[in-house]
């Protein structure tokens, strides 16, 4: 009997994430459905060899899974974390329902395997760094409150209906894969903001409060690169079992400063990047890095491009190959 996956449908296939995964699939050998619905996808970010449909991870997703899928990996998500504090209905809906139908299709038609994209987030304020699986979950925004209400609802799908589910929450993910980078039209995260002052787009940055109980007295975050992370959902695909849902943390349980990143794009840019001091950002814990233990030895997992310069170079290399001539 053959258990390898083949075909697979990938949600949110044209987002950052999603088109570095679908990408690192369809160099794997396995047949790859995109569907994305372009609110913050874009069409050209589908890799070659993909083929592509527009629409929701709701409807159009169960009609696609009626053609019969080994399994799903699901990205399609509203990710903004202001904008869940602003807008909740966005992400219980967007989010949650939108998985729970997810899901319900899959029952329906016998689609065995679930990737799932959840988020550190759903720790809010840790105890104790690293962060383990086993740390309570405690969300502190909407956002993080609405990927852990998805993992529950796997594990009793998982439990109930015999799904083969892992749920891989990132820490901060960065870096670029070729043509594949990060391109939000609306912008939150340090690095790609940091890289749009040496791109031209931007005086300065604001470094969000500088008297944080840590050494630079800026907040610590735990950086993966985008290709290190794609690569633990090819893992976490073909480890997955019946009836199971795994839950593993991902990130390189190595933490950076805000200040160290800022430093690190001026290394790496040559630019001298001005940066001011901002008040503190609402809900920002001072640090957050992964424990991968789990990832490491159940999947195998070893992080390849753990170090800050190269995910701050591929990151400027994308900037780069997007600006106009
Ligand atoms: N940050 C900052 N200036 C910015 C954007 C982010 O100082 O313009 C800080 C933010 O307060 C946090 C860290 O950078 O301490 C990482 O934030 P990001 O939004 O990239 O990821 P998060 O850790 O919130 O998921």
């Amino acid at each position: 009997m053959n258990n390898t996956p083949k075909k697979l449908l990938v949600t949110g296939g044209a987002g950052y994430i999603g088109s570095v995964c679908a990408a690192r699939l369809v160099e794997s050998g396995y047949e790859v459905v995109v569907l994305d619905d372009l609110s913050t996808g874009h069409a050209d970010a589908v890799p070659d060899g993909c083929r592509f449909v527009e629409g929701d991870a709701a409807e159009t997703a169960a009609s696609l899974l009626a053609e019969g899928f080994d399994g799903v990996l699901h990205f399609a998500a509203k990710s903004l974390v202001g904008e869940s504090m602003q807008y909740p209905a966005k992400y219980w809906n967007g989010n949650v329902l939108v998985s729970l139908q997810l899901l319900e299709a899959m029952r329906k038609h016998g689609t065995p395997r679930l990737v799932f994209s959840s988020t550190a987030a759903v720790y809010g304020q840790p105890d104790e760094v690293p962060i383990a699986e086993s740390a309570p979950t405690r969300p502190t925004n909407t956002y993080g409150a609405t990927k852990l209400a998805i993992d529950h609802a796997i594990t009793s799908y998982a439990a109930a209906h015999g799904l083969a589910a892992a749920s891989l929450r990132y820490f901060n993910v960065a870096g670029a894969y070729g043509r594949f980078g990060e391109r939000h039209t609306t912008e939150t995260h340090l690095i790609p903001i940091v890289l749009q002052v040496p791109a031209g787009d931007r005086q300065q940055v604001q470094i969000y409060g500088d008297d944080y109980p840590t050494e630079d007295g800026t907040c610590v975050r735990d950086y993966i690169h985008v290709t290190d992370l794609a690569d633990a959902h090819l893992l976490a695909l073909e480890h997955t079992t019946p009836g199971a849902h795994r839950i593993y943390n991902l990130g390189n349980g190595t933490g950076f400063s805000n200040k160290h990143v800022v430093d690190t794009c001026r290394a790496v840019t040559g630019h001298p990047i001005p940066a001011v001091t901002a008040d503190r950002r609402g809900g920002d814990p001072a640090v957050l890095v992964a424990s991968s233990e789990r990832a490491r030895t159940e999947l195998g997992w070893k992080p390849e491009r753990a170090n800050l310069d190269d995910m701050v170079a591929d990151a400027w290399a994308f900037t780069q190959s997007r600006q106009p001539a």
